[in-house]
């Protein structure tokens, strides 16, 4: 079982000294309690990723620790200067598999994070983007949806509430966690069906919000896009709640589904065997 999301560290700066940094042994403990063989750590490297920084450097040191048990994605803001450099650093000398969490306050095809995708083109790499509700994009994705055509070899894993609301056809982007049942014909069913290199994140509260809010269309929505989804839980605090742990024991799926979203659709994103 692989987690696709995860991060480590001092995330959590508002909070010190009472809210210690989450270790790598804490995370390899609640690994080993939940059946996650691997994790993929995923560094926060910018002022509107969260509440403090996860470098690439400290991702890739524990990755090097626990070599079999973790894989290190990397993250640069695209507001800095030697991205590209930078990038292939990263990527030749220390091995990142993927790009993320993507996340900042350009928007989503803004001229620097197009720089991003390029680079992820180069290599083929896949991107966790985290959509929040203020930033990035607008009802109906639509500057995801000109990435996803500009770029088809960058894998493209939609996560955030910004991302997740879009599951809906009705929404205009106003609530982080909207509870009502989902109207048929969102932009997300959309684009999975008209882009192959659009997959889902199910981590966090939104993508857990997503697939219960409506549990009748996500049955529906889980056979139509089991292929794309990324179970995952987006863990950074000692003794965050994680409800994916749960929903994926209760699935009720075929073996073949349960496996490609535990496992298998991840190791093909990270070229594992
Ligand atoms: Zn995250």
């Amino acid at each position: 079982m692989i987690d696709f999301h995860t991060h480590l560290g001092n995330l959590d700066r508002e909070g010190y000294p009472k809210r210690p940094p989450l270790t790598a042994e804490q995370l390899l403990w609640r690994m080993n309690e939940w059946g996650v063989d691997l994790a993929v750590l995923q560094p926060l490297e910018s002022p509107e990723g969260g509440w403090g920084y996860f470098l690439t450097e400290d991702a890739i040191a524990v990755r090097n620790r626990y070599p079999e048990r973790f894989v290190a994605f990397l993250c640069i803001d695209p507001r800095y200067p030697s991205l590209e450099r930078l990038f292939d650093v990263f990527v030749q000398q220390h091995d990142c598999r993927g790009v993320g969490e993507h996340v900042n306050g350009l928007k989503f095809d803004d001229p620097l994070n197009l720089r991003l995708y390029a680079k992820c083109q180069e290599y083929g790499l896949p991107l966790v983007f985290g959509d929040d509700l203020n930033c990035f994009d607008e009802p109906g994705l639509p500057r995801l949806e000109r990435c996803l055509r500009e770029f088809p070899k960058v894998t493209f894993c939609g996560h955030g509430p910004g991302f997740w609301s879009a599951i809906s056809g009705d929404d205009d982007r106003t609530i982080v966690y909207p509870k009502t049942p989902i109207r048929p014909g969102g932009a997300l069913d959309r684009l999975l069906e008209r882009y192959q290199n659009l997959y889902l994140d199910l981590s966090a509260g939104s993508g857990n919000n997503a697939m219960t809010r409506d549990p009748e269309f996500a049955r529906g929505f889980i056979h139509r896009h089991w292929r794309r989804m990324l179970w995952g839980t987006d863990y950074c605090l000692v003794h965050q709640v994680v409800p994916q742990v749960q929903w994926l024991r209760d699935l009720d799926v075929t073996p073949e589904m349960r496996a490609a979203i535990a496992d298998g659709n991840a190791r093909r994103l990270l070229r594992l065997a």
